[in-house]
Protein backbone atom coordinates (compact mmCIF):
# COMPACT_ATOMS: atom_id res chain seq x y z
CA UNK A 1 0.00 0.00 0.00
CA UNK A 2 1.52 3.17 -0.67
CA UNK A 3 2.36 5.27 2.52
CA UNK A 4 4.18 9.15 2.96
CA UNK A 5 7.85 8.67 4.68
CA UNK A 6 9.46 11.38 5.74
CA UNK A 7 13.34 11.32 4.35
CA UNK A 8 14.61 13.68 5.79
CA UNK A 9 13.98 18.17 6.12
CA UNK A 10 11.67 18.51 3.22
CA UNK A 11 11.80 15.70 2.38
CA UNK A 12 8.46 13.54 1.87
CA UNK A 13 8.40 10.79 -0.48
CA UNK A 14 5.24 8.52 -1.16
CA UNK A 15 5.99 4.73 -1.01
CA UNK A 16 5.31 1.13 -0.61
CA UNK A 17 4.74 -0.75 2.45
CA UNK A 18 3.25 -3.80 3.64
CA UNK A 19 -0.43 -3.48 4.07
CA UNK A 20 -0.76 -4.07 8.00
CA UNK A 21 -2.60 -7.33 9.03
CA UNK A 22 -5.72 -7.06 11.12
CA UNK A 23 -4.47 -8.49 14.78
CA UNK A 24 -7.53 -10.23 17.10
CA UNK A 25 -7.67 -7.54 18.97
CA UNK A 26 -7.26 -4.91 16.18
CA UNK A 27 -9.28 -3.63 13.11
CA UNK A 28 -8.28 -2.08 9.87
CA UNK A 29 -9.21 1.54 8.64
CA UNK A 30 -9.37 2.70 4.93
CA UNK A 31 -7.91 6.03 5.42
CA UNK A 32 -10.27 8.79 4.27
CA UNK A 33 -8.79 11.94 5.06
CA UNK A 34 -5.91 12.89 7.27
CA UNK A 35 -4.45 16.39 8.26
CA UNK A 36 -0.91 18.08 8.23
CA UNK A 37 -0.10 18.81 11.74
CA UNK A 38 1.70 21.33 13.31
CA UNK A 39 3.67 18.93 14.93
CA UNK A 40 4.47 17.72 11.05
CA UNK A 41 5.42 20.52 10.36
CA UNK A 42 8.18 20.49 12.65
CA UNK A 43 9.50 16.78 11.59
CA UNK A 44 9.30 18.62 7.99
CA UNK A 45 11.44 21.84 8.79
CA UNK A 46 13.63 20.76 11.60
CA UNK A 47 13.25 16.80 11.80
CA UNK A 48 12.34 17.75 15.28
CA UNK A 49 10.50 15.27 17.06
CA UNK A 50 10.33 12.97 14.57
CA UNK A 51 10.28 9.38 16.60
CA UNK A 52 7.10 10.93 18.78
CA UNK A 53 5.13 11.44 15.82
CA UNK A 54 5.73 9.53 13.14
CA UNK A 55 5.13 5.30 12.76
CA UNK A 56 7.95 3.07 11.85
CA UNK A 57 6.43 0.84 8.68
CA UNK A 58 9.00 -1.12 7.03
CA UNK A 59 12.44 1.06 7.89
CA UNK A 60 10.23 4.14 6.78
CA UNK A 61 8.60 6.67 9.21
CA UNK A 62 5.45 7.30 7.70
CA UNK A 63 4.00 10.20 8.97
CA UNK A 64 0.22 11.71 10.60
CA UNK A 65 -1.48 11.20 12.75
CA UNK A 66 -4.97 13.08 12.64
CA UNK A 67 -6.69 10.53 10.27
CA UNK A 68 -10.47 9.45 9.62
CA UNK A 69 -11.74 6.22 7.69
CA UNK A 70 -13.73 3.82 7.64
CA UNK A 71 -12.98 0.47 9.33
CA UNK A 72 -12.94 -2.41 6.89
CA UNK A 73 -11.91 -5.30 9.26
CA UNK A 74 -12.46 -6.20 12.77
CA UNK A 75 -10.69 -8.65 14.86
CA UNK A 76 -12.26 -11.47 16.47
CA UNK A 77 -12.13 -9.85 20.30
CA UNK A 78 -13.31 -6.52 19.21
CA UNK A 79 -16.48 -6.10 20.19
CA UNK A 80 -16.63 -1.70 20.48
CA UNK A 81 -16.69 -1.53 16.43
CA UNK A 82 -18.45 -3.03 12.96
CA UNK A 83 -17.23 -3.63 9.59
CA UNK A 84 -18.10 -0.13 7.65
CA UNK A 85 -17.78 2.07 10.91
CA UNK A 86 -16.83 5.74 10.66
CA UNK A 87 -14.15 6.91 12.76
CA UNK A 88 -11.73 10.22 13.97
CA UNK A 89 -8.80 9.15 15.36
CA UNK A 90 -6.18 10.66 17.67
CA UNK A 91 -2.94 10.02 18.86
CA UNK A 92 -2.50 7.08 16.95
CA UNK A 93 0.21 7.46 14.46
CA UNK A 94 0.81 5.99 10.90
CA UNK A 95 -2.30 8.39 9.30
CA UNK A 96 -1.03 8.92 5.50
CA UNK A 97 -1.30 5.79 4.35
CA UNK A 98 -3.72 3.93 2.27
CA UNK A 99 -4.77 1.68 5.63
CA UNK A 100 -4.13 1.89 9.47
CA UNK A 101 -4.27 -0.66 11.93
CA UNK A 102 -5.01 0.12 15.42
CA UNK A 103 -5.45 -2.74 17.73
CA UNK A 104 -5.21 -3.16 22.12
CA UNK A 105 -5.21 -0.04 23.91
CA UNK A 106 -4.97 2.26 21.41
CA UNK A 107 -8.94 1.25 20.18
CA UNK A 108 -9.48 4.18 22.88
CA UNK A 109 -8.41 6.59 21.04
CA UNK A 110 -11.08 5.91 17.85
CA UNK A 111 -14.41 8.06 18.10
CA UNK A 112 -17.27 7.55 16.40
CA UNK A 113 -18.06 10.00 13.81
CA UNK A 114 -21.74 11.57 14.48
CA UNK A 115 -23.71 11.62 11.51
CA UNK A 116 -23.73 14.74 9.10
CA UNK A 117 -19.64 15.29 9.80
CA UNK A 118 -17.85 14.28 7.04
CA UNK A 119 -15.19 12.27 7.03
CA UNK A 120 -12.84 15.64 6.10
CA UNK A 121 -14.63 17.97 8.74
CA UNK A 122 -14.14 14.77 11.48
CA UNK A 123 -10.23 14.94 10.63
CA UNK A 124 -10.08 18.25 12.24
CA UNK A 125 -10.81 16.92 15.79
CA UNK A 126 -7.37 16.20 16.79
CA UNK A 127 -6.26 19.76 16.58
CA UNK A 128 -9.56 20.89 17.99
CA UNK A 129 -8.76 18.88 21.25
CA UNK A 130 -5.71 20.86 21.98
CA UNK A 131 -7.33 24.09 21.99
CA UNK A 132 -10.42 22.78 24.35
CA UNK A 133 -7.41 21.61 26.73
CA UNK A 134 -5.66 25.42 26.43
CA UNK A 135 -9.44 26.77 26.65
CA UNK A 136 -10.03 24.80 30.09
CA UNK A 137 -6.90 25.84 31.56
CA UNK A 138 -8.00 28.87 32.15
CA UNK A 139 -11.30 29.47 31.47
CA UNK A 140 -12.21 32.93 29.70
CA UNK A 141 -15.04 34.66 31.68
CA UNK A 142 -17.92 37.10 29.95
CA UNK A 143 -16.30 40.65 29.51
CA UNK A 144 -12.66 39.03 30.23
CA UNK A 145 -10.37 40.02 27.11
CA UNK A 146 -8.42 37.26 25.85
CA UNK A 147 -5.35 38.20 23.12
CA UNK A 148 -4.20 35.14 20.28
CA UNK A 149 -1.02 35.33 18.99
CA UNK A 150 -0.78 32.82 15.76
CA UNK A 151 -4.22 31.92 13.89
CA UNK A 152 -3.32 28.24 12.53
CA UNK A 153 -5.54 25.89 13.67
CA UNK A 154 -5.34 25.96 17.01
CA UNK A 155 -5.64 29.61 17.18
CA UNK A 156 -8.61 29.82 15.23
CA UNK A 157 -9.98 26.66 16.92
CA UNK A 158 -9.49 28.66 20.37
CA UNK A 159 -11.02 31.38 19.12
CA UNK A 160 -14.11 28.99 17.94
CA UNK A 161 -13.91 27.48 21.45
CA UNK A 162 -14.23 31.20 22.84
CA UNK A 163 -16.78 32.42 21.04
CA UNK A 164 -19.30 29.40 21.30
CA UNK A 165 -18.59 29.09 25.01
CA UNK A 166 -18.48 32.71 26.58
CA UNK A 167 -19.07 36.65 25.97
CA UNK A 168 -15.10 37.55 26.51
CA UNK A 169 -13.78 39.93 23.68
CA UNK A 170 -11.45 38.31 21.30
CA UNK A 171 -8.11 39.59 19.75
CA UNK A 172 -6.23 37.86 16.78
CA UNK A 173 -2.99 38.76 15.37
CA UNK A 174 -1.64 37.14 12.35
CA UNK A 175 0.19 38.00 9.17
CA UNK A 176 -1.37 35.72 6.46
CA UNK A 177 -4.18 37.10 4.85
CA UNK A 178 -6.40 34.33 4.61
CA UNK A 179 -5.68 33.56 8.42
CA UNK A 180 -7.21 36.95 9.44
CA UNK A 181 -9.92 36.61 7.18
CA UNK A 182 -11.13 33.15 8.51
CA UNK A 183 -10.66 35.09 12.02
CA UNK A 184 -12.93 37.21 11.10
CA UNK A 185 -15.55 34.38 9.62
CA UNK A 186 -15.32 33.32 13.10
CA UNK A 187 -16.66 36.75 14.33
CA UNK A 188 -13.53 37.77 16.58
CA UNK A 189 -13.69 41.24 18.08
CA UNK A 190 -10.67 42.58 17.44
CA UNK A 191 -8.43 41.64 14.15
CA UNK A 192 -4.62 42.62 13.83
CA UNK A 193 -2.82 42.70 10.95
CA UNK A 194 0.87 42.87 12.69
CA UNK A 195 2.22 43.15 8.93
CA UNK A 196 0.79 46.43 9.00
CA UNK A 197 0.48 47.72 12.59
CA UNK A 198 2.17 47.50 15.81
CA UNK A 199 -0.15 44.86 17.95
CA UNK A 200 1.60 45.20 20.65
CA UNK A 201 0.69 49.41 20.76
CA UNK A 202 -2.74 48.69 19.11
CA UNK A 203 -3.95 45.93 22.13
CA UNK A 204 -2.67 48.63 24.68
CA UNK A 205 -4.65 51.35 22.68
CA UNK A 206 -8.01 48.84 22.99
CA UNK A 207 -7.59 47.81 26.71
CA UNK A 208 -5.61 50.32 28.55
CA UNK A 209 -1.86 50.77 29.04
CA UNK A 210 -0.50 50.46 33.18
CA UNK A 211 2.65 51.47 34.26
CA UNK A 212 4.57 48.03 35.81
CA UNK A 213 6.30 48.95 38.90
CA UNK A 214 10.61 48.39 38.24
CA UNK A 215 9.58 47.56 34.94
CA UNK A 216 10.23 49.79 31.82
CA UNK A 217 8.20 48.35 29.26
CA UNK A 218 4.23 49.06 30.10
CA UNK A 219 1.49 46.45 30.32
CA UNK A 220 -1.82 45.87 28.54
CA UNK A 221 -4.63 44.88 29.91
CA UNK A 222 -5.77 41.39 28.28
CA UNK A 223 -6.56 39.00 30.98
CA UNK A 224 -5.38 36.29 29.14
CA UNK A 225 -2.71 35.83 26.19
CA UNK A 226 -2.10 33.03 24.10
CA UNK A 227 0.77 32.34 22.09
CA UNK A 228 -0.18 29.50 19.41
CA UNK A 229 2.43 30.67 16.71
CA UNK A 230 5.71 29.43 18.74
CA UNK A 231 8.26 32.04 17.92
CA UNK A 232 10.10 34.54 20.57
CA UNK A 233 8.28 37.72 19.28
CA UNK A 234 5.21 36.65 20.03
CA UNK A 235 5.57 35.13 23.57
CA UNK A 236 7.49 38.34 24.60
CA UNK A 237 4.00 40.39 22.99
CA UNK A 238 2.03 37.99 25.14
CA UNK A 239 3.61 39.08 28.41
CA UNK A 240 3.40 42.58 27.72
CA UNK A 241 0.01 42.67 26.65
CA UNK A 242 -1.33 41.22 29.67
CA UNK A 243 -2.58 42.96 32.18
CA UNK A 244 -0.33 44.30 35.07
CA UNK A 245 -1.65 42.09 37.84
CA UNK A 246 -2.87 38.57 38.05
CA UNK A 247 -2.86 37.93 34.30
CA UNK A 248 -2.31 34.66 32.38
CA UNK A 249 -0.32 33.29 29.62
CA UNK A 250 -1.39 30.15 27.81
CA UNK A 251 1.78 28.41 25.81
CA UNK A 252 0.07 26.31 23.36
CA UNK A 253 2.64 26.12 20.73
CA UNK A 254 6.57 24.23 20.12
CA UNK A 255 9.38 26.46 19.79
CA UNK A 256 12.19 25.05 17.44
CA UNK A 257 14.67 27.75 18.74
CA UNK A 258 15.15 28.28 22.64
CA UNK A 259 15.68 32.01 23.54
CA UNK A 260 15.71 34.47 26.93
CA UNK A 261 13.01 35.55 28.80
CA UNK A 262 12.99 38.20 31.35
CA UNK A 263 11.61 36.55 34.23
CA UNK A 264 11.31 39.90 36.56
CA UNK A 265 8.26 40.46 33.92
CA UNK A 266 6.39 37.23 34.95
CA UNK A 267 7.74 38.40 38.58
CA UNK A 268 6.91 41.60 38.64
CA UNK A 269 3.41 41.16 36.63
CA UNK A 270 2.24 37.90 39.21
CA UNK A 271 2.18 36.25 36.05
CA UNK A 272 0.22 33.00 35.67
CA UNK A 273 2.30 30.95 32.56
CA UNK A 274 0.59 27.48 31.24
CA UNK A 275 2.07 25.51 29.32
CA UNK A 276 -0.56 23.55 27.38
CA UNK A 277 0.29 20.05 25.36
CA UNK A 278 -2.26 17.43 24.49
CA UNK A 279 -5.73 16.58 26.45
CA UNK A 280 -7.94 14.82 28.01
CA UNK A 281 -10.65 12.30 26.54
CA UNK A 282 -13.23 14.00 28.00
CA UNK A 283 -11.91 17.16 26.21
CA UNK A 284 -11.95 14.99 22.87
CA UNK A 285 -15.67 13.89 23.40
CA UNK A 286 -16.59 18.21 24.07
CA UNK A 287 -14.51 18.78 20.64
CA UNK A 288 -16.03 16.45 18.76
CA UNK A 289 -19.64 17.38 20.57
CA UNK A 290 -18.99 20.66 19.51
CA UNK A 291 -18.29 19.58 15.88
CA UNK A 292 -21.65 17.78 15.94
CA UNK A 293 -23.73 20.56 17.54
CA UNK A 294 -22.63 22.43 13.99
CA UNK A 295 -22.12 25.66 16.26
CA UNK A 296 -18.43 25.66 14.81
CA UNK A 297 -17.69 25.52 11.39
CA UNK A 298 -14.51 23.75 10.93
CA UNK A 299 -14.97 23.46 7.31
CA UNK A 300 -13.93 27.45 6.71
CA UNK A 301 -10.57 26.09 8.39
CA UNK A 302 -9.33 23.47 5.47
CA UNK A 303 -8.04 25.66 2.49
CA UNK A 304 -6.39 22.73 0.86
CA UNK A 305 -6.93 18.61 -0.41
CA UNK A 306 -4.57 16.68 -2.08
CA UNK A 307 -4.76 13.02 -3.09
CA UNK A 308 -2.26 11.06 -0.70
CA UNK A 309 0.44 10.17 -3.85
CA UNK A 310 0.76 14.10 -4.16
CA UNK A 311 1.93 14.18 -0.31
CA UNK A 312 5.36 16.18 -1.14
CA UNK A 313 3.19 19.20 -2.21
CA UNK A 314 0.76 18.76 0.02
CA UNK A 315 2.92 19.69 2.43
CA UNK A 316 5.03 22.89 0.35
CA UNK A 317 1.46 24.01 0.73
CA UNK A 318 1.11 23.83 4.25
CA UNK A 319 4.22 26.02 4.74
CA UNK A 320 3.02 28.64 3.06
CA UNK A 321 1.59 30.28 5.68
CA UNK A 322 -0.01 32.98 3.96
CA UNK A 323 -2.29 30.86 1.49
CA UNK A 324 -3.11 27.88 3.73
CA UNK A 325 -4.41 26.72 7.26
CA UNK A 326 -5.12 23.48 7.35
CA UNK A 327 -4.10 21.31 4.24
CA UNK A 328 -6.06 18.17 4.22
CA UNK A 329 -4.48 14.76 2.99
CA UNK A 330 -7.14 12.24 1.45
CA UNK A 331 -7.87 9.24 -0.63
ZN1 LIG B 1 -2.06 17.09 15.55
Amino acid sequence: MKAAAFFGVKDIRVVDVKKPEVEDDGVLIKMKACGICGSDMHVYNSDLLTKDSTKEMDGYRIIGHEFTGEIIKVGKKVKDFKTGGRVASVHNKGGMAEYIEVHGDRLKNLFNIPEGISFETAATLEPFCNPMHSFHLREPKDGETVAVFGLGIIGLGYLQIVKANTNAKTIAVDISEIRLKTAEKIGVDVIINAREEDAVKKIKGLTGEHYVRYQEKTAGGCDISIDCAGIPLTLGQCFEVLKPENGTVVISSIFEDTFTVDPNMIVLKYMQVLGSMGYYESETREALDLIASKKVDRDILISHRFPLEQAAEAFQAQSNANESIKVMITD
